[in-house]
């Protein structure tokens, strides 16, 4: 069971999310919000971006275009 703890998810501090285990950043991307998901996909300016893979970044910055696309 202990075999990969650090991919377990954590809950988000701030919000009801949920963080994946994978993830470095304190809070969950909804609570970092597009800005830092569009920041992190070409120049991170966090410590954590970098330590995600780039598709997760990309789908997170696709994730907020899609909720904000308008009509
Ligand atoms: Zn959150
Ligand atoms: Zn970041």
């Amino acid at each position: 069971m202990a075999n990969s703890p650090v991919l377990e998810h954590r809950p988000c501090p701030t919000c009801n999310g949920l963080i994946a285990g994978a993830d470095p950043h304190r809070l969950c991307f909804e609570c970092l919000g597009p800005e830092h998901a569009g920041d992190g996909l070409q120049y991170p300016s966090c410590n954590a971006c970098p330590m995600l893979p780039q598709l997760s970044r990309r789908h997170r910055m696709e994730h907020f275009q899609a909720f904000y696309v308008s009509p």
